[in-house]
């Protein structure tokens, strides 16, 4: 299928995208920080509201029955979304940024020791390295950086040269915010794991855009939020090998996750997942998220992923003459385009370049896109990022490329 041939059918099912921003028809360039929600996946969420309303795994009664069974199918069919081996392997979290904090504290507290060391790399989103420097502190973990090349990549050699002993981690993700470039996973999980180490993949700007295929990657564990695919905020998944998340202990306790305890605090757990799922989960979001994986299984990621490249290629190809924009991603892998807007050879400021386009009705990110550490090797204080889905169109990226010519200190 061509999204192209489709995509005025396809925008019809986003209600948001018929409204105007700054008196604009929406240009919506920011589906890296959130993407916008299909009709299919808001009526789920209302339902579970309208005519479902119980809580999970907790009532005697058919309504709550009906709820379980909902439920429980949202996480078969993420199980199959990101082809994981069993249902169990599935955790729902609050998003990537909770899934990544629970890893970050269990693994430190189940598995590593004084000096162990969590390789990352400084492209990563705050999200994907902070925890480990924060849950490491109490045991004197380092986190290390596997060098970039020049263009911002993570390669399997510098992964190979980074590799040493003390190496107990690898914590990373997929596909970067800023960059837009997909790091060689495979590979790294299989020499990883030639040296006993466990890899922790942040999926969170992949999982909308690429299929994932957790069996073929190999990956221990990988997460990735709803709201960038087309589902509700506040949901996520933590995906990990079965036998892996059976032997850490999880970092939050309480309702539902235990099966009993006594006054000493001697505790059984449940098995996983539910181990894991302290407390109520968010299962309108669990509903949506199902909702928007079978709309966008519908499309085919396939197909998505080609389409996304078509619009990149068609901004490229339309800005190459426009001196003023710098692009600093031309040759990623995906729907990320990052770059900066120069006159007479200065730097706009890129929340200016972004105020500006705004105007226009256009919606992109400016800033450091939480990558804080990426800045020493980009060499700027931050970047303006358009980043593209499936119901964009070749005439949004028009009027970007239109706007752009225009931004001017003047203007901006
Ligand atoms: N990791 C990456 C690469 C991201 O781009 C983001 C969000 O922008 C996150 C993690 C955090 O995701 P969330 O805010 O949904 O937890």
């Amino acid at each position: 299928m061509d999204i192209k041939d489709k995509i005025y059918e396809i925008r019809e099912d986003f209600p948001i995208l018929k409204r105007k921003m700054c008196d604009h028809p929406l240009v919506y360039l920011d589906n890296s920080a959130t993407t916008l929600k299909p009709k299919s996946m808001i009526d789920t969420v209302v339902n579970y509201y309208t005519y479902l309303g119980a809580n999970a795994h907790r009532g005697d009664y058919e309504m709550s029955a009906q709820v379980d069974f909902a439920y429980e199918n949202a996480r078969k069919l993420t199980k199959e979304f990101i082809h994981a081996r069993r249902d169990e392997e599935i955790v729902f979290t609050s998003g990537t940024t909770e899934s990544l904090n629970i890893l970050a504290m269990t693994i430190t507290n189940t598995w590593l020791h004084e000096n162990d060391v969590v390789l990352s790399t400084v492209a990563e989103h705050a999200s994907s390295v902070l925890p480990w420097l924060e849950a490491g502190k109490s045991k004197n973990i380092k986190v290390e950086y596997i060098p970039l090349d020049e263009q911002g990549r993570v390669t399997v050699d510098n992964f190979k040269k980074a590799l040493h002993d003390k190496v107990k981690v690898v914590a990373l993700a997929q596909v970067s915010n800023v960059l837009g470039y997909e790091a060689p996973i495979k590979d790294i999980v299989r020499i990883a794991h030639e040296h006993g180490v466990k890899v922790v993949v942040d999926g969170a700007q992949s999982i909308a855009h690429l299929p994932v295929d957790v069996q073929d990657l190999d990956v221990d564990f990988f997460c990735f939020s709803a709201h960038k695919m087309c589902g509700p905020t506040g949901i996520g998944v933590l995906y990990g090998k079965f036998d892996l998340l059976e032997e850490l202990t999880p970092v939050f306790f309480g309702g539902e996750s235990n099966a009993r305890f006594n006054k000493c605090g001697k505790v059984s757990l449940k098995k996983t997942p539910l181990k894991y799922e302290s407390g109520t989960q968010p299962i309108e979001g669990a509903l949506g998220m199902a909702a928007a994986m079978k709309y966008i299984n519908e499309l085919g990621k396939e197909n998505i992923h080609r389409y996304e490249l078509a619009l990149k290629h068609h901004f490229l190809e339309k800005i190459k003459d426009v001196e003023k924009v710098k692009v600093y991603n031309a040759e990623a892998e995906s729907g990320i385009i990052t770059f900066n807007v120069y006159d007479q050879g200065k730097l706009i400021f890129p929340q200016d370049v972004a105020s500006f386009l705004n105007t226009r009705g256009i919606a992109v990110r400016s800033g450091e896109h939480c990558a804080k550490l990426l800045g020493e090797v980009l060499k700027v204080p931050g970047t303006c990022r358009a980043s593209v889905y499936f119901y964009n169109t070749f005439e949004d990226i028009d009027k970007l490329v239109e706007a752009l010519k225009d931004a001017s200190f003047e203007t901006c």
